[in-house]
């Protein structure tokens, strides 16, 4: 700004700083607060309800980057093309250290010093640990775009039982992401990010179609009898899609692959009962043959008002009451004795309704037994097996239909 002014003259410098405010309100919001205070500082204040801090400095950080881009275009002035650079300081407030209006200001003069120092176009936050962690958070998004060009995920199977038979009757897909540098990644670490940004919607058609062309495989050697169902989770987002349920028609015709061969894992929240758009196209999927599980059953808000309207054949247990089926300890006698009761409600009533029962989660014969008693149909766990490859899935299957052997045998009595 200072060598426009000594070079141009002072009213190139205030065409200069006209032009640039106007650009920079032209990228805010109505409501944000844009103000001069005085050189060639700006202050910018958004002000906006953030669910924590991390969240807030998120959105800060992408809106500086975004106006880090825009301010990079030349600006008009006084037939001069001129390219100016910003240097940015975000605080986020109210954070534990910021005591008052002045503070805040202070706070975010002291990243802005922070960034100029670091050279032209920078950005800095005051709170160095938000900085990391939303650049960390920016990072992972950029690296979920390319991940899915560049075919870096892969989808697990996690072999599903019959309590009946013993048999293996289908798995879960889960999908898994192998990073370039970190290895394989479970999705814990990045399915809320792919929900966020919308990256869940072309990942979950890319999922569905390679899990219909795999158990068309499997269906054609053989493997699939009448039982046989694989599970995807299918996330809120993608049931809203305009077409999902034409979509799903349309690549079942293709690989002519029978509906019933496949459940869809839904979270409770997708039963809230306003939402009928969802409920809609669950319809649609469900006249076409596919049975909806509620995932994850007992941890969400779904009203038993949705679940004797809608269209749900299965419950699948939360973990957490599996888990606490484990319990050793006569202090957590009374949560394993809490969960039986809660697993036997759940039970009765999904019978009681005509639906199915999955426990998830299981991992020791005793978990095994109690759910077998308490009439659950079929059983997932790292009991019967961790989620593997597609090629192990083969071979498990090929394994029972040649050698006809259960893939565990039926409980022993007084197990
Ligand atoms: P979920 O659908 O409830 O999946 C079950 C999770 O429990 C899986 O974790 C599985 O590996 C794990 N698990 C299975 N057996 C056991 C066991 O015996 N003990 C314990 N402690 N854990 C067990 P994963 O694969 O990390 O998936 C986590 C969540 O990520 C899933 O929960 C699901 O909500 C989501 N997810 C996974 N794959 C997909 C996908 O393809 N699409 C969408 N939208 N979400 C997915
Ligand atoms: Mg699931
Ligand atoms: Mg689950």
């Amino acid at each position: 700004f200072k060598t426009i002014n000594d070079s141009l003259g002072h009213q190139a410098g205030d065409e200069l700083l006209i032009q640039f405010s106007l650009r920079l309100q032209q990228l805010l919001r109505h409501e944000d607060l844009l103000v001069r205070m005085g050189g060639d500082e700006f202050v910018v204040l958004i002000s906006e309800q953030f669910k924590d801090s991390r969240q807030a400095a998120l959105q800060a950080q992408r809106l500086a980057t975004h106006l880090l881009d825009a301010l990079g275009e030349p600006l008009q002035v006084m037939d001069n093309e001129i390219q100016t650079s910003v240097s940015l300081g975000i605080t986020v407030f109210p954070f534990q250290t910021a005591d008052g209006l002045d503070d805040v200001i202070r706070q975010a003069d002291t990243a802005m010093y922070h960034a100029k120092s670091k050279g032209r176009n920078q950005i800095r936050f005051f709170h160095e640990e938000l900085e990391r962690q939303a650049r960390r958070r920016l990072k992972l998004e950029s690296e979920l775009r390319t991940a899915l060009d560049e075919q870096q995920f892969e989808i697990y199977y996690q072999p599903q039982v019959s309590s009946a038979s013993g048999l293996l009757v289908g798995a879960e897909a889960l999908l898994r992401w192998r990073h370039p540098e970190k290895g394989l990644l479970e999705p814990a670490e990045y399915i809320q990010i792919m929900e966020d940004t919308g990256l869940i919607v072309s990942a979950g058609r890319w999922l569905l179609e390679e899990i219909v062309r795999q158990v068309k495989a499997w269906s054609s050697a053989g493997y699939c009898h009448d039982q046989m169902r694989v599970a995807v989770n299918i996330s809120p987002s993608q049931l809203q899609i305009d077409g999902f349920g034409d979509w799903v028609e349309k690549l079942l015709e293709r690989y002519d692959l029978s509906p019933a061969c496949l459940i869809f894992e839904i979270t409770e929240t997708l039963l809230l009962p306003d939402d009928s758009a969802c409920v809609d196209v669950m319809q649609h999927l469900e006249r076409l043959g596919i049975t909806f599980s509620v995932d994850d059953f007992g941890t969400g808000y779904s009203s038993l008002f949705v679940l004797q309207r809608s269209s749900i054949g299965q419950l699948k247990i939360a973990q957490q009451f599996v888990h606490d089926l484990k319990s050793a300890t006569t202090l957590e006698d009374r949560s394993r004795s809490n969960a039986l009761a809660l697993i036997r409600a759940i039970v009765s009533m999904a019978k009681a309704l005509g639906m199915g029962v999955v426990a998830e989660g299981i991992e020791t014969p005793l978990q095994r037994k109690m759910l077998e008693q308490q009439g659950c149909d079929r059983m997932q766990g790292f009991l019967f097996s961790h989620p593997v490859k597609a090629d192990e899935m083969s071979r498990l299957l090929d394994r029972q239909l040649t050698q006809s052997q259960p893939h565990v045998p039926p409980p022993a009595d007084g197990r």
